[in-house]
């Protein structure tokens, strides 16, 4: 975080605030666990911090210090709207579009409270008084950990905040193996193993807790595994009902798309999942080297994300999506298919 930003962050942080610090929908690892330890920071600054997420997050998230106090907008409406329209701060944190906030985005807009944004996504909007944005980052929450950093408080770090920054980095990493993880990566983790974090236990609440139920899942996409070899491109659908048999719930399908991109040669994958709710099909992309999947995702899934990992969503069937997927990928054939 440079000393300009930081500058203006202690500026508004010189007296008690009241504040809102808000995840994007369908929030993951390194959203609840930025949101959480940045909140748990600066109430130990002597500030009021609330977290606010748009809407429900995974159960294997739900141990982590703090998460009873979340507040989920599609819940808990009322009070998600005081909280916003009584903030003077309101910190939005691994995103960088209000779009990204699903019902609360009109309550954002109106309200009069300044945004500080803490994000690692590319092409931020500029709604906020103070940006720090840093797609080179492996995660919000390393960037949290800056913060904490650049605030000159890396010495008020806790068992619960290394905890939760610890727990954002790890999944925003895929356990550390992703290209964003850096040297400077793991030297933020050991300090927060240092400080408290339990990496072997925290590992084993996030990935060792599949139900049965979602282990057949992972059955049924892996039977559902398409390969296109002549584009390096493998992907994987996943009908309303084929969700349903299983009893899907929320997180049941992360990490699933990571199967198609382990294929021997296969540089691209994407996982389509029928919502029949909402009428998408949402979509999960994947790329190795510099196919840039946050490109493909902004210019026909109104998505996008980072260059190795973007989401979006398609408003066609499930059917339609795939046929006009495949139309799009001879777009991309040079680039798909060249050797880095
Ligand atoms: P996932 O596929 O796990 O939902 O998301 C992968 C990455 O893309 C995450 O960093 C996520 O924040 C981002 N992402 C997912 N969906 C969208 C979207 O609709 N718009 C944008 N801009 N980013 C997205
Ligand atoms: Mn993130």
């Amino acid at each position: 975080m440079n000393t300009e930003i930081t500058e203006q962050v202690k500026k508004l942080l010189a007296s008690p605030q009241k504040i809102v610090v808000v995840g994007h929908k369908n929030p993951d690892g390194d959203a609840i666990g930025s949101c959480l330890g940045l909140s748990f920071f600066l109430n130990r600054l002597g500030h009021k911090a609330d977290v606010i997420m748009p809407n429900d997050f995974p159960d294997f998230l739900k141990w982590l210090p703090g998460c009873d106090d979340i507040i989920i907008h599609d819940k808990d409406t009322d009070k998600s709207i005081e909280a916003i329209n009584n903030a003077s701060l309101i910190f939005t944190l691994d995103f960088n579009a209000l779009n990204r906030t699903g019902n609360m985005e009109q309550f954002l807009e109106d309200c009069d409270a300044k945004f500080i944004m803490i994000d690692h996504h590319q092409e931020p909007d500029d709604y906020a008084v103070v940006t720090y944005s840093d797609s080179t980052m492996s995660s919000t929450c390393e960037m949290v950990y800056h913060f904490i950093d650049a605030m000159d408080e890396l010495g008020s770090l806790c068992l619960e905040v290394s905890t939760q920054l610890y727990t954002g980095i790890m999944t925003d990493t895929g356990s550390f193996r992703f290209p964003s993880t850096t040297a400077k990566t793991h030297r933020v983790i050991a300090h927060l193993i240092e400080v408290g974090a339990n990496n072997s236990q925290i590992h084993q609440k996030i990935y060792d807790v599949n139900s049965p139920d979602r282990m057949k899942l992972l059955g049924v996409a892996l039977k559902n595994l398409n390969i296109l070899p002549d584009y390096n491109t493998a992907y994987i659908t996943l009908s309303q009902k084929e969700l349903d048999k299983h009893n899907f719930k929320k997180g049941d399908t992360e990490g699933f798309v990571n199967y198609a991109l382990s294929i021997k040669g296969v540089k691209f994958a994407v996982i389509f999942i029928e919502n029949k709710q909402d009428k998408i099909i949402k979509m999960s992309l994947r790329s190795k080297g510099n196919f840039s999947v946050n490109t493909l995702a902004r210019e026909h899934y109104n998505g996008g994300g980072h260059t190795n990992a973007a989401g979006g969503r398609s408003t066609l069937s499930l059917s339609e999506t795939i046929s006009e997927f495949i139309s799009i990928l001879s777009q991309y054939k040079i680039e798909l298919t060249d050797a880095s």
